[in-house]
């Protein structure tokens, strides 16, 4: 009679189930007690190159910033208006790009 062939000869050694996988933390996924509801979506007008009207550019790092606290265009409360000069991937055009932020203190 021909000794019968083990499993663990071919290389792929069946590991046992044991605790192991109970007490693997667990590190994606939501947290045991947190409601599960769907997250909120903030949406957001991008500016658009006054030339092309592509949303797609590049920062050129000069910033204006100043406090002026009052209504956005948006109808939102506003505390600060950001001047950002900006130069369009497109079609090169240097433009400057206005955003109103929120800062509640
Ligand atoms: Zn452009």
């Amino acid at each position: 009679m021909a000794t019968k062939k083990k499993a663990t000869e071919n290389g792929t050694t069946p590991k046992p189930t044991t605790k192991k996988n109970a007490t693997k933390k667990k590190t994606t996924g939501r947290p045991p007690g947190r409601s599960n509801d769907p997250p909120a979506i903030a949406t957001r007008t991008n500016a658009r190159c006054p030339k092309c009207a592509s949303t797609e550019r590049r920062a050129l790092n000069i910033i204006t910033e100043r406090h002026l606290p009052g209504i956005a265009p948006d109808g939102e409360p506003r505390t600060h208006v950001i001047w950002r000069r900006v130069k369009c991937k497109q079609c090169d055009r240097n433009y400057v790009e206005q955003s109103h932020e929120n800062r509640p203190a």
